[in-house]
């Protein structure tokens, strides 16, 4: 049994009471046994009760994120084999190889592991350890991974900002097994697409628009349709299965869109049904709208603009600007299908945030459908923060 706690301030217990697994610094009034960054501490109420066993990170805000809430876990190995075999459960649950053989299989907090996020490509698994406490046990934690999921190779992309936060380095590459090739080819929903698990964005794919894709393949049939942040060219090739009369795609990373024309190849699509242009889509929209460029279905998916709530206000500003281009862009009955994956912007926020840019643009539009991240990264009830990813589905007139 470990001899190291933190103990809370008074009426701080109550997000945990909740089941929420963040312990904030503010919240904490010490800590004892010197616990060292990732160790497991036993977390205690100001009224000395055992509240559950967190990982302690000495340095970032979030000074503990909790294991576990019963006060009698052992937090060893087979705890940790119990919560990713209990997020591969899901995974089956859900019948998820139905529609794709790309993943993600762990989900962070919302599958009881903070810190952890692991996506599945064929033959590869990719890890990301984002806390001092999934760093601590990053060792079992991998050889767990390749155990459940009987891929040898594994690779590590722990090379995002929230790192710096823990006082963790960047760590990135190959760790297990040999013979990485270049590129992965997935299926999902019928298409295929090659992923660079190594040069490219977050694991290589944003596995969490995989339904959004799929929707739009439903809403193209003979439309004109704009892919804004095309990315590697997920929407662009729904809209282009969807039967979309022509696509025009934009994103900034030529590297993206090298991949994207090559998948747009892979499943044989006319490439002169689509146009790729390399540019600032904030700038680019500005460039149609001043050319009379109109579109009947418009797809905004931009990077995280607000990774958490302080830099709300500055978002909001662009997510305005770029939804209020798109209203105007937009034919008397066009669709607008918009995201936003910012953890600092709510829904009912990025919803008001659309509601003022239809405003500004003259324009009425009604919400048929609201969207969310794919099954596979699912939203724990105890942790509302885990459903980031939001979208509108809008028509215009
Ligand atoms: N919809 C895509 C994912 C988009 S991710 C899919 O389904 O796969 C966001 C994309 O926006 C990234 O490809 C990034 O390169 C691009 N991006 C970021 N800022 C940009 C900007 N200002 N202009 C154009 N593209 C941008």
């Amino acid at each position: 049994m470990t001899s190291k706690k933190i103990i809370l301030k008074p009426e701080k217990e109550k997000s945990i009471l909740h089941h929420h697994p963040w312990v904030f610094s503010g919240a904490v009034a010490s800590s004892s046994g010197n616990p060292q960054p990732g160790e497991t501490v036993e977390v205690l109420s100001s009224g000395g009760e055992r509240l559950g066993w967190a990982a302690y990170s000495p340095y970032s805000s979030i000074r503990a994120r909790v294991w576990s809430f019963d006060p009698d876990e052992v937090i060893n190995e087979e705890y940790f084999y119990r919560k990713i075999e209990a997020a591969a459960r899901l995974r089956t649950a859900i019948n998820i190889t139905k529609e794709t053989n790309a993943f993600r299989l762990v989900h962070g907090e919302a599958d009881g592991v903070p810190g952890l996020i692991v996506d599945c490509y064929p033959d590869v698994a990719v890890v990301q350890i984002l806390s001092a406490g999934a760093e601590y046990w990053r060792d079992v934690l991998i050889d767990q991974v390749q155990q459940i999921t009987g891929c040898k190779t594994v690779v590590e992309r722990s090379d995002v900002e929230v790192r710096q936060l823990e006082g963790l380095p960047v760590r990135e590459g190959l760790i297990r097994g040999e013979n990485l090739p270049q590129r992965i080819k997935i299926e999902e929903n019928g298409l295929h697409y090659w992923v660079d698990v190594i040069g490219g964005q977050k694991t290589g794919f944003y596995l969490d628009q995989r339904q959004n894709r799929k929707r739009i393949m439903a809403l193209s049939k003979d439309r004109e349709v704009l892919n804004a942040f095309c990315y590697t060219g997920g929407f662009t090739l729904c809209g282009l299965a969807g039967g979309a009369r022509s696509v025009l795609s934009i994103d900034s990373s030529a590297n993206a869109l090298t991949l994207a024309a090559e998948n747009l190849a892979l499943n044989g699509f006319n490439p002169a049904l689509n146009q790729w242009v390399e540019g600032n889509v904030f700038k680019e929209l500005r460039t149609l709208r001043d050319r009379n460029k109109q579109f009947d279905l418009i797809i905004l998916d931009p990077p995280k603009f607000a990774p958490t709530a302080a830099q709300a206000q500055k978002a909001a500003r662009a997510y305005k600007d770029i939804n209020l281009l798109a209203f105007k862009l937009l034919r008397n009955g066009g669709i607008l299908v918009t995201f936003s994956c910012s953890g600092g912007v709510g829904r009912d926020l990025f919803q008001k945030i659309v509601a003022d840019a239809a405003l500004d643009a003259g324009v009425e539009a009604k919400i048929v459908e609201m969207l969310s991240q794919s099954a596979d990264h699912p939203v724990a009830l105890n942790f509302p923060e885990s459903a980031y990813l939001k979208g509108l589905i809008c028509v215009v007139g």
